[in-house]
């Protein structure tokens, strides 16, 4: 969509991309959580409200330097991320979104599920802990995760050439988190629909930007999306669509759709631009107030080691002395000799900034009030 010098908006293909100028100077970091320097891009259309990134040469060189060391889940050892519920009960993200689908669609005993943007494999996984008479296919970039998912039941084939190549349709198309990394979304979306077998289904999970600020600063990930624009995309790619919601997880938006015949737009509901504009100012507090809370710490450290925290530590890098986390599966390994430490482990002496919106860190420091930890709040939105 480049025209000489300029970018069309991803969505709706209008020439009014607006670039958020204060967002080149926030750091950013890598969907596999790693600390990436300030400079991106961030655009908002004045059409549509979408909020991306400019796929401009800088880009695409910033994410091969990013896929060329990704390493999914690195520092849980290669397990998926879990998410609390209200109960405190723990699940992997994945086996959330496949108990959404089975309650959702009339699945039968067998079919054939592709995953878009498969990484090693933990979606076809937990959709076979479900249906285990499935036969699951992958796309990606590389091959690198071939010998892990040739370990899954049922594991037939993973594809890494272009979309438009894959001569197999399939039941259930899937998109998880593969959606917004995309250069050309709209062209992604038509090909997935494309290879759904007749009355087939297309499921697309993607990060919601009315509620998640952090995945702005997501160096790989081109389009931030909102409810609206992501159905926009939908229905301009031929989508009939069946779901967009953000309530299935939490900071996310799900979108269920078959093949329908190309429809009018009926976006509604916020576009995103609103939030992403105040996301960037929010994010720039957020590091001003770490910096200055650091200045006056002995013993600085960070709440979480996921994508807020590993940004916020890149913004801070030589002031985090330690990390305080929750997830067991990370507690006594470090980042860069730094240790993680579990939450009634940390020291006395230290200072632990909670980079988070502000709702869940209230909520987390509330809870662990009783362990005296010393616990800086984010700025109020
Ligand atoms: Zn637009």
């Amino acid at each position: 969509v480049e025209v000489s010098d300029r970018f069309l908006c991803q969505v709706c293909g209008e020439d009014r991309l607006e670039v958020i100028e204060p967002f080149a100077r926030l750091p950013r970091v890598t969907s596999d959580c790693k600390p990436w320097p300030a400079g991106g891009t961030l655009a908002i259309c004045g059409e549509c409200g979408a909020a991306q990134k400019l796929p401009d040469t800088a880009w695409r060189e910033e994410i091969d330097r990013i896929y060329r060391g990704y390493e999914i889940y690195q520092l849980s050892s290669g397990s998926e991320q879990v998410i609390f519920d209200e109960g405190g009960a723990a699940a992997p993200r994945s086996r959330k979104l496949t108990d959404f689908l089975a309650a959702t669609l009339p699945l039968a005993p067998r079919g054939k599920l592709l995953d878009i943007g498969c990484g090693n494999g933990s979606a076809l996984g937990s959709f076979s802990s479900v249906r285990p008479d499935w036969s699951l296919y992958g796309s990606e970039l590389t091959a690198a995760a071939l010998p892990r998912l040739r370990q899954l039941p049922q594991f037939a084939e993973l594809f890494t050439c272009d979309l438009a190549e894959i001569g197999e349709r399939f039941d259930i198309v899937t998109m998880i988190h593969s959606l917004e990394h995309m250069p050309r979304p709209a062209r992604a979306l038509e090909q997935a629909l494309r290879l759904l077998a007749p009355g087939g289904t297309l499921f697309v999970e993607v990060p919601d930007v009315e509620t998640s600020p952090f995945d702005l600063v997501v160096a790989d990930h081109l389009m931030h999306f909102s409810r609206a624009t992501l159905r926009h995309l939908g229905e301009k790619a031929g989508c009939d669509i069946f779901v967009v919601r953000n309530d299935v997880l939490p900071k996310e938006i799900t979108f269920v759709a078959g093949r329908g015949a190309p429809a009018g737009v009926s976006a509604t509901g916020p576009d995103g631009s609103a939030a992403a504009r105040a996301h960037v100012a929010w994010l720039e507090a957020l590091v001003a107030a770490a910096q200055a809370s650091a200045r006056r710490a002995s013993r600085f450290g960070i709440f979480g080691t996921s994508i807020s925290a590993m940004w916020l530590y890149g913004a801070l890098k030589n002031d985090v002395a330690l990390f305080v986390d929750e997830d067991s599966t990370r507690v006594g390994r470090n980042v860069e000799g730094r240790p993680i430490s579990a939450p009634a482990d940390t020291p006395r002496d230290a200072t632990i900034f909670v980079p988070l919106v502000p709702s869940i860190a209230a909520k987390v420091i509330a809870r662990l009030a009783p362990l005296g930890i010393d616990f800086v709040a984010p700025p109020v939105a």
